[in-house]
């Protein structure tokens, strides 16, 4: 359990970090995924390029419509962030529900998403909650919506040159309520299922819905034909069973050691209620 040899190097800026990363090199965020891996040597990098000192992007910024996370914001910082508790209630509420206290005050969602852990928080709840990334490059920087983000196993649009600069999260509007519910594994809190729910509603009716779920499939995925069947209707408990019919109609379900198939496709199904009846 001990990393291949690697040199580090501690970046004061983002364009520094920029200019250090070479081709065989990592980002270090938290160390909380990266670090495991190299122990085991499924990540042997030349050089970690340490962004985890640049004070901006731990800054959580509240601006008219939307609330700025910067990538480097700890799980512990977002889930005690009052202007987040306020207007996008679903994000405080998983960020406090990752792993353990010492997970939440090392790891940042900029890690987390780089990642793409497909049993992470983060992936679910950005998706429910139409998040944009922001990520920096050599050239610039650009910002890619959520759904073009996480593209599969493991793998998201991030090219090997980029860093991860912020996440932009849209404000609740007054008639729209989210939360995130799941149900874990007992040792490390990953989600085995979790499903994040954001609804507008028009009185009783939805008038819109974004479901999206972590730890169900190799992927994080919308349940894009519950959000359908969601609307126009109401959340009472005939509606739920109608609409949630179809949680893992559009994706093949993971089977492992904590869950098999049928078995996770309950809990999808089970966690989806439980996070609509809150709404
Ligand atoms: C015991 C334990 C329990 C955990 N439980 C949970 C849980 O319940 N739910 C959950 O979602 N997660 C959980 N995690 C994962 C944790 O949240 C990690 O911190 C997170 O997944 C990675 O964030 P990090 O900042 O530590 O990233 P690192 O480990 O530093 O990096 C991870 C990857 O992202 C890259 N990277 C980091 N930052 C950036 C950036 N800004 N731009 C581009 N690339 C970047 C790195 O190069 C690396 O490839 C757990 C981890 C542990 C060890």
């Amino acid at each position: 359990m001990i990393p291949a040899q690697f040199e580090y190097k501690s970046a004061s800026s983002v364009q520094e970090a920029l200019s250090m990363l070479g081709e065989n090199d990592k980002i270090l965020g938290g160390g909380h995924s990266l670090i495991p891996a190299m122990k085991l040597r499924l990540n042997m990098p030349e050089a970690l390029i340490d962004i985890s000192k640049i004070e901006k992007l731990k800054e959580i910024t509240d601006n008219e419509a939307t609330i700025t996370i910067g990538a480097g914001a700890t799980h512990a910082s977002i889930a005690a962030h009052k202007a987040l508790k306020n207007h996008a209630p679903m994000i405080a509420e998983a960020a406090g529900m990752i792993g353990d206290i010492q997970v939440r005050n090392r790891g940042t969602i900029g890690g987390s998403i780089a990642h793409a852990d497909p049993s992470a928080d983060w992936p679910a709840v950005l998706l429910a909650a139409d998040a944009k990334i922001v990520i920096a490059n050599a050239t610039g920087s650009r910002e890619v919506d959520v759904d073009q983000f996480f593209q599969g196993f493991y793998t998201t649009a991030l090219e090997d040159n980029e860093i991860i600069t912020a996440i932009r999260i849209p404000k609740s509007a007054a008639n729209a309520n989210s939360c995130y519910e799941k149900f874990v594994q007992p040792a490390s809190r990953f989600a085995i299922v979790g499903c994040a729910a954001a609804v507008e509603k028009n009185g009783d009716s939805v008038s819109s819905a974004r479901i999206a779920f972590s730890g169900v499939s190799d992927a994080p995925y919308r349940a894009k034909e519950v959000e359908t069947a969601l609307k126009g209707g109401d959340l009472s408990e005939e509606h739920l069973d109608m609409a949630c019919a179809g949680v893992t109609s559009d994706v093949s379900v993971m089977s492992d050691h904590f869950a098999s198939e049928k078995y996770r496709a309950h809990l999808a199904t089970v966690y989806a209620k439980r996070a609509l009846r809150r709404l």
